[in-house]
């Protein structure tokens, strides 16, 4: 299983020097049935995912992989916020010809179908095209928790805690290896849990159990939970442990806080000392291999090789390029950070 962090940053897109190793674009991720070692490669192989979980302003880094082809494929929403959102009109490749786009979103109940309540924020006034009519072969299904194949895949959904919004976490397995995704989570509405930081809840340990990668909502510290707990997230300390508790075989730390910058990300992930699961920083171009290779004998962030805008293609805006140059390079840097916190966690 290929997995493309498309996006990881939560609440609001950012820019800036500082953000630029970890990455500026909102949540994102593709899940493909290749092994490509970066978004290039993808797109040199044909290895382009067809199953991507959220649709941020990550969203549009698809075109890097896609290689000019059309979008074909379906994406599983965990909920409608817009950082998990409002990438969706602007992947030029989701309406060329040939192009399918399935989108799946927790169904919501009473407030309407799944489209229309899209379209409380796609539609005029807020946005000129509504989301049913961006291509002729988009959908828009609501959805219950269950598990159903999917583009390959099998994916199952449990709702899971979070805050305005009816929120699923998603398991993806291909039998021989899983992805946990759980990008927006508030575990401390079902109780503190066994260190104040949330509860281990039925639903959080059904989706991350044994799993090669436990992607997760990492905004905050346990320090910042009692001032910032109201806004729905976990704390970097409640993924370590609910990936140790569901014996989760790497955790991801995604989804972050759009104020944090690189530096800071590094220094609470070196904070965590030995939290007794590999821990692996989300980074905007990281492609994953799962299950993955063993963390004493490679490397696990795989770079984006220089040149993937490139080759990945259509993009044609100098600023654009640029900044996929600053990110190639800052590559290099997290790499060394990775090591340097391995080298720190194990004396
Ligand atoms: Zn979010
Ligand atoms: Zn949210």
């Amino acid at each position: 299983m290929n997995v493309f962090f498309f996006g990881c940053r939560g609440s609001t897109p950012v820019s800036g020097a500082e953000y630029q190793r970890y990455g500026t674009a909102t949540s994102c991720v593709g899940v493909g049935n290749g092994n490509a070692t970066g978004y290039a490669d993808a797109a040199a192989r044909g290895e382009a995912p067809h199953l991507v979980l959220d649709a941020g302003t990550g969203f549009i880094n698809l075109e890097r992989v896609l290689a000019g082809k059309p979008f074909c494929g379906t994406v599983c929403i965990t909920h409608l916020h817009w950082d998990h959102t409002h990438g969706l009109p602007f992947l030029r490749e989701a309406y060329m010809p040939g192009h399918r786009v399935d989108i799946r979103i927790p169904g919501q109940g009473d407030s309407g179908d799944a489209e229309t309540v899209m379209n409380r924020t796609f539609a005029p006034p807020h946005f000129p095209v509504p989301i049913g009519t961006l291509g002729e072969s988009w959908s828009v299904t609501g959805t219950e928790p269950g598990t159903v194949e999917l583009e390959g895949f099998t994916v199952r959904a449990e709702e899971i805690p979070h805050k305005g919004s009816r929120t699923f976490g998603y398991r993806v397995s291909d039998g021989s290896s899983s992805l946990a995704y759980l990008p927006d989570h508030k575990p401390l509405a079902l109780g503190p849990g066994p260190a104040g930081l949330g509860e281990y809840h039925p639903a959080a340990l059904a989706l991350a159990e044994g799993v090669d990668l436990l992607v997760h909502d990492s905004q905050h510290t346990a320090a910042e939970m009692p001032a910032l707990a109201f806004l729905g997230h976990s704390a970097v300390e409640y993924v370590v442990g609910l990936g140790v508790v569901a014996g989760a075989k790497a955790v991801a730390l995604f989804h972050h806080d759009p104020h944090r910058t690189d530096a800071q990300i590094d220094e609470i992930v070196a904070g965590l000392g030995d939290p007794g699961v590999r821990v692996i920083t989300a980074r905007e171009g990281m492609v994953l291999t799962l299950p993955l290779a063993d963390e004493a004998e490679a490397e696990p962030v795989v770079p984006t090789e220089v040149g993937a805008t490139e080759a990945g293609a259509p993009r044609d805006a100098g600023a654009t390029r640029d900044a996929g140059a600053t990110r190639d390079a800052g590559e290099t840097g997290e790499r060394s950070n990775g090591a340097a916190h391995r080298a720190a966690q194990r004396p």
